[in-house]
């Protein structure tokens, strides 16, 4: 079914706004912010324009957006980046870009150092309480291994204002807040080159046509592909911010980038309902997490043994695992035992610190998910007092967490060898080659978009955005001579992109109630719950406790060709349904290629984030390497293939 011609005989033509720019950047979140602060500072001696395109107010926007306690990834003088190679291969189940995540390794803290410069309190210890003091000086606090404790409600705040500076001190930056992309199109003359953006302001009644010499897509990862644990009013309460919908996928796959491991996911175990923080709980507070009958089910290495030699250290997935397999026997709720941490703490330290700690406990709330207190509030809940339940949560997709879906980008050139270069991980584009270029020429990414290389989190996010931006730089100024040209006109765009509100004028008198009911077309909540149903009940979601197996994802494969149909069938009443509506089919297109991995992958490779039951084991032999897939923007065809996998850094 094809998606019905606007011709704006019903709805309001938008106004059009034409825009050619040396590099776009297309979001505004922790890479994004990272990016356009580097690439000003290579753009400018040479006079090259940019500008930033969010689809929300920087200030506030992405996964940072209400602030975070700690930083959770610090290399720092105890570590070195190949430990932290280790650490990350060891959590993402043996798979990982080592070049990639080598490169973040050694980068990494140069973003936080800028972020203390910029503003933002990070905790220091000094002599040897370092542990328990909150103190001036001396060197960051640490929670974990990787992390570092902030005062961080207003995180996002400040490395905004960094990157809003940074425009600020030259002419040719600007950017633009409210501004969602809808899709990216490739160069008419050259192919696989992408050109130019097309998006639609979600206050104004404006469409958007930028062109540019290169792009970076940093839109985060996917959230609500999966029916959420709390449904109606409660559906905005996620783990992950509602609002990244999968753009930084969907667009680039629909011009043919690559994408790898979108079979990956990251099951947040967290306090049931509100989502709060555990990782402090667990490495500062020393918390425990028991079953109902108060054991702990991570000691049970009986669950894990089949996953041999992935049942030695307790990744996060595999901890997971462990839970559900507590709840599958009826041992649930799962509890998080602040009460008794609290507790031991207080016995420790003397009065004053103890109570110091326990505001410190609260403020990792208040920082980052203050709902927690409202669940808390209204399920009469003192957690000094007694223990908070938690659950795994529904599946998110994202890379820069402890999740590595995302696109397969271009690697740093000094660290490759012959088996690199063998397995794809470099390649030129007219003889140079550009670190953290997807697979589109001129098209690059960071944070949440790379893909097989997660736990970057918010400073390695950061960082890699830097890195993007530099090198998305490097490209423009290596390639002065392009001029995109784009085959669509910025009329055709703008019909496409209002397409579903047109339909919704010209249909809305054939029911009674247009915001509900109607024979020809669908709202986007509408489209939202039926892909939500299908995901969850056949793709491995909550509610069969993310278990699946070819027979069901070959009938959800079915439902989403039916779904894909209605899609063109989604239907808006104004700019806020209109982005929902996109949104949706960003979400649609993530969902559809994390459903398709997952069935190509024959293997149960993250056993609690999600089973092949009729392959519920892990198979090293034939399964170590990437799945990665790619879509013909021509035909639409898809495929799925296996690429490589390196080790780099020895065990
Ligand atoms: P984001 O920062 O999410 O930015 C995405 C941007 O894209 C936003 O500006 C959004 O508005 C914009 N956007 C989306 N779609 C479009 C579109 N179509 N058009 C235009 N703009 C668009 N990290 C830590 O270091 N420590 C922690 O304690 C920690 N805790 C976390 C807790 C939670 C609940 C979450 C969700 C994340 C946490 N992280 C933490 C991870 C960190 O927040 C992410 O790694 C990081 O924000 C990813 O950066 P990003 O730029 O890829 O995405």
């Amino acid at each position: 079914m094809e998606r019905e011609a606007c011709t704006f005989s019903y709805c309001e033509k938008p106004a059009i706004v034409e825009k050619e720019v040396d590099l776009l950047i297309i979001g505004g979140g922790m890479g994004a912010c990272g990016a356009v602060y580097e690439a000003v500072k290579w753009a400018k001696p040479h006079g090259l324009s940019i500008l930033l395109v969010d689809k929300a107010a920087l200030e506030r926007s992405g996964a940072v957006a209400q602030g975070l306690s700690a930083i959770n990834t610090y290399i720092g003088r105890d570590n070195k980046p190949e430990d932290y190679v280790r650490m990350v291969r060891t959590d993402l189940m043996g798979i990982i870009r080592e070049d990639l995540v080598f490169d973040l390794g050694r980068h990494v803290d140069d973003s936080v150092h800028l972020f203390e410069k910029w503003g933002l309190p990070i905790w220091k210890a000094i002599g040897t309480d370092k542990n328990l003091k909150l103190e001036e000086g001396g060197v960051p606090r640490r929670t974990g291994r990787w992390q570092v404790a902030i005062s961080g409600e207003s995180y996002k705040c400040i490395v905004a204002e960094a990157a809003k500076s940074a425009m600020a001190s030259y002419d040719k930056a600007e950017y633009l807040e409210r501004v969602f992309i809808v899709k990216l199109l490739l160069d008419s003359k050259e192919e696989n080159r992408v050109a130019a953006a097309a998006g639609f302001s979600v206050r104004e009644n404006k469409v958007y046509f930028i062109k540019a010499k290169a792009i970076i897509i940093a839109c985060g990862g996917a959230v609500h592909i999966y029916r959420p644990r709390s449904v109606l009013e409660g559906m905005g309460r996620a783990w992950y911010p509602v609002w990244n919908a999968g753009s930084t996928y969907a667009m680039p796959f629909q011009v043919g980038a690559e994408a790898t491991m979108m079979e990956n996911r990251f099951v947040p175990a967290r306090f049931k309902d509100g989502y709060g923080p555990v990782g402090t709980w667990f490495l500062l507070f020393k918390a425990t997490a028991t079953n109902a009958r108060g054991e702990d089910y991570c000691a049970k290495t009986e669950y894990i043994e089949k996953y041999a030699p992935y049942n030695k250290n307790l990744g996060t997935c595999i901890r997971n695992h462990m839970m559900i397999e507590d709840f599958k026997r009826g041992l649930g709720p799962m509890y998080m035992n602040t009460d008794k941490a609290l507790a031991e703490l207080a016995k420790t330290i003397d009065a004053k610190h103890a109570k110091e700690l326990e505001s410190e406990a609260w403020e990792d709330f208040l920082d980052m998910t203050v709902g927690q207190v409202g669940v808390w509030l209204g399920n009469n809940i003192e957690p000094d007092k007694m223990p908070s339940e938690i659950m795994p949560a529904e599946p998110y997709l994202l890379g820069s967490h402890a999740g590595c879906c995302g696109l397969w980008v271009c690697g740093p050139e000094d660290l490759q060898n012959d088996a690199t270069r063998k397995a794809g991980y470099v390649w030129e584009y007219k003889g140079k080659i550009y670190n953290r270029m997807t697979t589109v020429n001129g098209l690059f990414t960071c944070g949440d978009g790379v893909g097989a290389s997660g736990h970057k989190f918010s400073s390695g996010s950061h960082a890699e955005g830097r890195i993007a931006g530099k090198q998305a730089v490097r490209f423009i100024l290596n390639n002065r001579d392009y001029t995109p040209s784009v085959d669509k006109t910025a009329d055709e765009l703008a019909a496409e992109i209002y397409a579903p509100m047109e339909l919704f004028e010209k249909y809305k008198t054939v029911s009674t109630t247009p915001y509900t009911v109607n024979p020809q077309y669908i709202t986007p909540k509408q489209f939202l719950f039926r892909l939500n149903k299908i995901m969850d009940e056949y793709v491995a979601g909550t509610i069969g406790w993310y278990s699946t197996s070819e027979t069901l994802l070959t009938k959800a494969l079915y439902y989403m060709e039916l779904l894909e149909e209605d899609s063109y069938r989604m239907a808006a009443w104004d700019l806020h349904q209109l982005m929902r509506a996109w949104e949706n089919y960003h979400r649609f297109l993530t969902a559809r290629m994390h459903l398709r991995h997952i069935l190509f992958r024959q293997e149960t490779r993250y056993p609690g984030y999600y089973y092949r039951e009729d392959f519920n084991f892990i198979d090293d032999a034939n399964w170590r390497c990437f799945v990665n897939s790619k879509m013909d923007p021509k035909t639409g065809e898809i495929k799925e293939f296996k690429r490589e996998y390196v080790q780099l850094i020895p065990d």
